[in-house]
């Protein structure tokens, strides 16, 4: 269920609100809005006398939450949450955001080198994997712990955030401690002891999209990051599997796109595009980067290499820091322009749902 409230409701309304559903024993969340306040329920619902509720000082309207994902739902968070990495807001209407570094984490040198020239091209946050899910079982698994010591001495050296991503709910505690993002990649999306554990931290969390996940499937377990009582949810599109297997794609991934505007529709929080895994091929990074920013993206994450040809995974689709640095220029000026043109998606998003 969710309470509504009316924009004229008073603290007092609100608080005698909240202290009715606790009183229950249910939890209250309340997503304080520019507009309205409404507060979320937690619990065993049938507590409650809701036709009671609806009658209280302040009150606009009780609802049931249809969608299994209600926690991260619209109805429940009618505006746009920001997350904060380190005093950089992402999502809403800020500019958006670049996560950028090589695909895995091949020495030191390697990711300060890479990561001093993406900080120049524009990007805020360094990644780089030293964790690797990897098809083959002989290809560079990554450096493991020393990986991870050289993606915190890099982040500390350049001064910027770090992401990393993380596979097994063993190490939650151990990576946490040395990267400001948990990644959990797409192929752990369905996971769900490392999604709990991932989210107690109560780090920010990058949640990719998993490759044959469907947008439901995706949110429920997206879900499961806020009811383990962490806000700070990054979703990102990351490319799907072309449907039907003997379809002979060009491409690595589908990058959905029409995810973007889909997941901003029913979700307030941040969400990303990964132009680089969702495509694999380096010439096809900056069109789908512009693409995924057209569409409503608040920031992408890409893989950026100096020596390609070198890289030790993903070369492929591993662009080069000057192509970063023309996507983040040609990104801010289509935020910009779609900013002051008043973008489709975000007039959509506010006025497309019911309660919203
Ligand atoms: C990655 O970001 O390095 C990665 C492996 O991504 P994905 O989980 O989307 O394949
Ligand atoms: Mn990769």
């Amino acid at each position: 269920m969710s309470i509504v409230m009316k924009p004229t409701a008073t603290k007092s309304e609100i608080d005698q609100v909240i202290e009715k559903i606790r009183s229950a024993g249910l939890r209250a969340d309340v997503s304080s809005g520019e507009f309205q306040t409404v507060i979320g329920i937690v619990g065993d619902e049938k507590k409650v006398d809701f036709d009671q509720v609806k009658s209280m000082g302040g009150v606009l309207d009780v609802f049931r939450i249809q969608v299994p994902y209600r926690l991260i739902s619209r109805s429940y968070i009618p505006e746009d949450v920001v997350v904060k990495v380190k005093g950089i807001p992402i999502g809403r209407d800020n500019p958006p955001v670049f996560i950028a570094g090589p695909c895995s984490i091949e020495s030191y040198e390697q990711l300060f080198r890479i990561g001093k020239a993406v900080k120049e091209a524009g990007a805020n946050i360094l990644r780089g994997g030293a964790f690797k899910p990897r098809t083959s079982v002989h290809s560079f698994q990554g450096l493991g712990m020393e990986g991870l010591d050289h993606l915190e001495s890099v982040g500390k050296d350049l001064g910027m955030p770090t992401v990393t991503e993380i596979r097994s709910e063993v190490d939650v505690e151990l990576i946490s401690k040395h990267t400001d993002i948990l990644q959990i990649g797409a192929r752990n999306m369905f996971n769900q002891d490392l999604i709990e554990a991932a989210a107690k931290t109560g780090k920010p969390i990058f949640f990719k999209r998993g490759f044959s996940a469907q947008i439901d499937e995706y949110l429920s377990f997206a879900e499961r990051i806020v009811a383990n009582g962490n806000r700070n949810v990054l979703l990102c599109e990351r490319g799907i599997m072309p449907l039907g297997g003997s379809f002979k794609s060009q491409t690595r991934f589908t990058l959905d796109l029409n995810a973007v505007p889909v997941l901003r529709k029913e979700t307030p929080f941040p969400v990303f595009a990964d132009p680089s895994h969702g495509t694999g091929r380096r010439d096809l990074v900056i069109p789908m980067s512009r693409a995924a920013i057209a569409s409503g993206a608040h920031g992408l994450m890409i893989e950026v290499h100096d020596r390609p040809q070198e890289a030790l995974s993903d070369g492929a689709q591993a662009i080069l820091p000057r192509d970063l640095e023309r996507i983040i220029k040609t990104s801010n000026v289509l935020y910009k322009t779609i900013r002051e043109s008043e973008s489709p998606f975000s007039s959509d998003v506010k006025n497309g749902n019911g309660h919203a």
